[in-house]
């Protein structure tokens, strides 16, 4: 999953007008952030797959410290910790950790039975939407369309670049999702690690968007 990961910090905005959009995508796609560094470290293990698969052609043999779910508790635990201890906002520190926490909750509707329940655990769940491809497209599509428009509805453009930048993210991120659903499987482990890490780059397009967008109600 991808878009619908996005489309809930979007729509996250409603329940958290004050966290920025890039807090809320930072949480909301925080263990698959985390998740490319461990690959470059030798931590995490994912094989690519050749010849014709349903969903994307990876097999994620090994990833419990991003992707078991006490490990993304963990993480939803330090996320909302350490945003607490920064900012001092409850509401901003139980959105974020609950985003943390829904990553887990999405793939598991998608992945094949991979995704582990705690480090070294034998059983690994997955409802493995992705055996078809068109269904689990529609549904993210769905997800990211509600949170665009919750987000739409929580903030106002505070000047031109607020709707550009937006417009542009919203335009790019349905494009890679596209691009995922019916591209090429990545040629190596190392360019999927890297094409994980630009990931941060969406980070700081959503930060870059909620600075020049302003509050709804204060808006008015
Ligand atoms: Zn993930």
């Amino acid at each position: 999953m991808f878009l619908g990961h996005f489309g809930i910090g979007f729509g996250a905005k409603a329940a958290a007008p004050r966290v920025s959009l890039g807090s809320l995508f930072l949480a909301a796609q925080f263990v698959d952030l985390l998740w490319p560094t461990l690959l470059m470290l030798g931590m995490e293990r994912v094989r690519i797959l050749s010849g014709p698969v349903q969903g994307p052609p990876l097999e994620f043999v090994h990833y419990p410290i991003s992707h078991s779910l006490l490990m993304v508790l963990v993480w939803a635990v330090l996320f909302a910790g350490i945003y607490y201890a920064l900012r001092r906002s409850r509401g901003g520190a139980w959105v974020l950790g609950a985003l943390v926490l829904s990553h887990w909750l999405l793939d598991l509707i998608v992945h094949y039975p991979d995704l582990p329940l705690y480090p070294g655990s034998v059983q690994r769940l997955g409802f493995a939407l992705w055996s078809y491809p068109m269904t689990d497209l529609v549904l993210e599509l769905v997800i990211f369309a509600v949170g665009v428009l919750l987000y739409l509805r929580s903030t106002r453009a505070g000047d031109a670049l607020g709707k550009w930048a937006l417009w542009s993210l919203i335009v790019f991120l349905v494009f890679i999702q596209i691009a995922n659903t019916f591209g090429a499987p990545p040629p190596s482990i190392t360019a999927l690690a890297w094409v994980g890490q630009a990931q941060w780059l969406l980070v700081i397009w959503g930060y870059w968007v909620d600075r020049h967008r302003r509050p709804a109600a204060a808006a008015q």
